[in-house]
C-alpha cells in the first residue's frame, strides 16, 4: 500500500513496530452533499500541529510519553468508493491486529464505516461513541445508502441496538429522531449531559470514538462542509475528552474539518488540538 507521508503529526516520533497508536489520514470527499473539501484535512493538520506543545494542561499528559506512529495519508482512487472503503478496511485491519489502535483523520464521515468494520472484527462487543450535530442515521441519501449522511445507520446495521451514544445532536429528519428513540440508539439531543450515564453503561467494554467535528458551534469552526449553528463551545469538547479518557477506547477518528472554508486557520487549528487530545486518551 502506498502511503505519502510529509510532515508527520507533531510528537509522532515512534516507529512503526513500536508504537501502540498509529494515526493516519483518510483524505476522501466524495459523497459530501454540500461543501466538500475535507480531502484537505490531514495534511493541514500535520502542519498546524507544529503550533501546539505536545503537553496538555487540559489532560495533564504529553505526547512525549506516548509512542505514535504517524503513517500519512491512504492514498486513494478517487472515483471509486468502493476501492477507497476496502483500503480504510483493511489499512484499519493491518493495525489492529499488530495490537495497535486506530486514529484516523477524515475525511468525509463515510471514513468511519470501513474503520469501525475492522475494529469491531476484533472487539464484536464494540461500543461507538458517536459526537456530531447530525443523526446521520438515513437508509439512504438521495438513493445512496453509503453517504456521511448514512454512516451511523450502517455502523447499526453491523452492530444492531444498544451498541451506538449519540451526543450533540441537534439536525436529521423527524423520522431518524423517532427511530433513535425506539431505543435503536442512546441520542443525547443538543450536548452531552447524558455522557456521565453512558459511561456507566459501557463500562470497561471495548469503546470506538468518533468525532465530526461540526458537533462544534460554527463560530468557533466554521471550516466543515455542513455547518450546524448551535453547537458545543471548544472548552466543551475538552470536557467531554476528559470525561472519555476513563473508557477502554480501542480506536478512534476526526472527520469533516474542511479547511478552505475557514481562511482564518482557526478551524484547522482547533481540529489539531482536538486530535492531540484524542491521541492522550487512547
Ligand atoms: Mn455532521
Ligand atoms: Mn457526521
Amino acid at each position: 500500500m502506498e502511503l505519502f507521508n510529509q510532515y508527520a503529526f507533531i510528537g509522532c516520533e515512534a516507529s512503526l513496530e513500536n508504537s501502540d497508536i498509529v494515526l493516519f489520514g483518510a483524505p476522501y470527499d466524495g459523497t459530501s452533499s454540500f461543501r466538500p473539501g475535507s480531502r484537505f484535512a490531514a495534511s493541514r493538520i500535520r502542519i498546524d500541529s507544529y503550533g501546539l506543545e505536545t503537553y496538555s494542561p487540559y489532560l495533564d499528559r504529553d505526547l512525549e510519553d506516548r509512542s505514535i506512529y504517524d503513517a500519512g495519508d491512504l492514498s486513494f482512487s478517487f472515483g471509486n468508493r468502493e476501492l477507497v472503503l476496502n483500503t480504510i478496511r483493511n489499512f484499519s485491519r493491518e493495525i489492529i491486529l499488530r495490537g495497535q489502535k486506530p486514529l484516523m483523520i477524515g475525511g468525509e464521515h463515510l471514513v468511519s464505516l470501513p474503520a469501525v468494520e475492522a475494529v469491531s472484527e476484533k472487539y464484536p462487543d464494540l461500543m461507538i461513541f458517536h459526537f456530531d450535530a447530525h443523526t446521520d442515521l438515513r437508509n439512504d441519501y438521495m438513493g445512496e445508502k453509503f453517504s456521511h449522511a448514512t454512516v451511523i445507520k450502517n455502523i447499526w446495521d453491523r452492530l444492531g441496538d444498544g451498541r451506538i451514544f449519540q451526543f450533540g445532536i441537534r439536525s436529521g429528519l423527524k423520522g431518524e429522531f423517532q427511530w433513535a428513540q425506539e431505543g435503536h440508539t442512546f441520542l443525547n439531543k443538543f450536548g452531552y449531559d447524558r455522557l456521565p450515564r453512558a459511561i456507566e453503561m459501557v463500562k470497561d467494554k471495548p469503546v470506538y470514538v468518533t468525532i465530526d467535528l461540526d458537533i462544534l458551534d460554527p463560530s468557533i469552526f466554521p471550516g466543515t462542509g455542513t455547518p450546524e449553528p448551535g453547537g458545543i463551545g471548544f472548552s466543551d469538547m475538552m470536557k467531554i475528552i476528559k470525561m472519555l479518557s476513563v473508557l477502554n477506547i480501542v480506536g478512534a477518528d476526526v472527520v469533516e474539518l474542511s479547511p478552505d472554508y475557514d481562511p482564518t486557520g482557526v478551524s484547522t487549528a482547533v481540529a489539531s488540538k482536538v486530535i492531540r487530545e484524542m491521541m492522550l486518551i487512547l
